[in-house]
């Protein structure tokens, strides 16, 4: 069974105001060498889970991975490859904010077994990198894509975000533009999203937060596609876009619902099956840093609670990403899989609007459908009984 691995890495330089990873802002200071012991006793406790198996990606993400040393990293590559039988066309990616690096620390990243990295630019204009509270001007991100060709990385992602106050279509052309002009395999454009429990979040309510309409940002994400797949992207996630052969590995094992071990503090795990749980379980860590050290500097276990999937779990995950994907979900296997019948006829007014549409047994979101992709995922999960 196809495995990744998720290593979390949670500190950050300063916490951003919309994120709601379980991330921290430390202005660089943080226990590396307490967290890394960790991280390498955790991952000895799944030895018997991992000495079975293959292990095709690895993920580096946070948090700021590349806050930590070439060496730290090494050192988790060399432990999983110790633990489990890594392939040997593993994609090995690490995130990257452009402020944290410079050119060796990439080729040392690169010369330690990195082989993609995912640039945190968000946006190559200082109005909105102010507005998202980003520590990188677009200076930084330029000289990192052009340090990242140099070092010799082929596969590499920018991430931008669109959706802030005020943006004009011009500025996510403008984006949109600079990202192509270093020619990246990949690029995640992320409409920005309000969560509760950020600074953002706290604004918004108390309404000092100005955003665009719905339609205006659905009118964002059609241009990006556009813009985009005009380019030779392949739009193969809602908010993903690569170059053939360049789809993230490592994501699309969350998306179609496969095995995943994660690692370090607030890390989520799911096995799809397992002798004990028919369906599937799910497990995650404690979110406190200095929590997950301590534990398992204690020999505990870090997981903070764990439970088995029920049926009808286990296909809500499998509809709810699934259906992210480009190529959709195949009905026949999931009503083989699940015992359960697909009556299309519920939401035939789904497929007569072009919300959705179903092609050599696979149904899929349109264009139009991946503007209220939530909405119309539960409307096709009442669909299966
Ligand atoms: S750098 Fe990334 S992980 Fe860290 S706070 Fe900002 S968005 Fe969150």
């Amino acid at each position: 069974m196809f495995t990744g691995i998720y290593i979390h890495l949670p500190y950050c330089v300063t916490k951003c105001p919309y994120c709601d990873f379980n991330s921290y802002g430390t202005e660089g200071i943080f226990p590396e060498k307490e967290y890394m012991d960790a991280v390498i006793k955790e991952l000895n406790m799944y030895g018997d889970f991992l000495r079975n198996a293959q292990v095709d990606t690895i993920f580096f993400g946070g948090g700021t991975p590349s806050l930590f040393t070439s060496k730290s990293i090494e050192q988790i590559i060399f432990e999983i490859s110790t633990l489990a039988k890594v392939s040997n066309y593993a994609e090995i990616s690490l995130e990257l904010n452009p402020k944290t690096v410079d050119k060796n620390k990439l080729i040392e990243f690169k010369e330690v077994g990195i082989n993609r990295l995912s640039v945190g630019v968000q946006s190559f204009t200082s109005r909105k990198l102010d507005f998202y509270g980003r520590i990188n001007k677009p200076v930084d991100s330029e000289n990192v894509l052009i340090w990242i060709k140099d070092a010799g990385f082929t596969n590499f992602n920018i991430d931008l975000i669109y959706g802030s106050a005020d943006e004009t279509i011009f500025e996510l052309e403008f984006d949109l533009k600079e990202a192509l002009r270093f020619e990246p395999a990949h690029i995640s454009a992320y409409c920005l999203t309000i969560e509760d429990g950020t600074e953002f979040g706290r604004l918004y309510k108390s309404g000092k937060l100005k955003l665009p309409t719905d339609k205006r940002l659905g009118e964002f994400m059609d241009h990006t596609s556009q813009v985009l797949e005009s380019a030779g992207y392949n739009n193969y996630e809602i908010s993903n876009f690569s170059k053939p052969g360049f789809e993230c590995k490592h994501n699309l094992v969350y998306w179609r619902s496969n095995n995943y071990l994660g690692i370090g503090a607030g890390a989520h795990s799911h096995i799809s099956t397992d002798s004990e749980y028919k369906w599937g379980v799910r497990w995650f860590n404690y979110r406190s840093p200095d929590k997950y050290i301590s534990i398992n500097n204690n020999s505990e276990s870090p997981v903070c609670k764990k439970n088995g999937l029920s049926k009808i779990e286990s296909l809500e995950d499998k509809v709810l990403m699934g259906l992210r994907l480009k190529k959709g979900i195949s009905v026949s296997e999931l009503e083989k899989k699940y015992h359960l019948d697909f009556e299309k006829e519920k939401i035939k007014y789904l497929f007569e609007d072009e919300f959705i549409i179903i092609s050599d047994g696979y149904i899929s979101l349109s264009k139009k459908g991946m503007l209220f992709a939530n909405e119309i995922i539960t409307r096709v999960l009442g669909a299966f009984h």
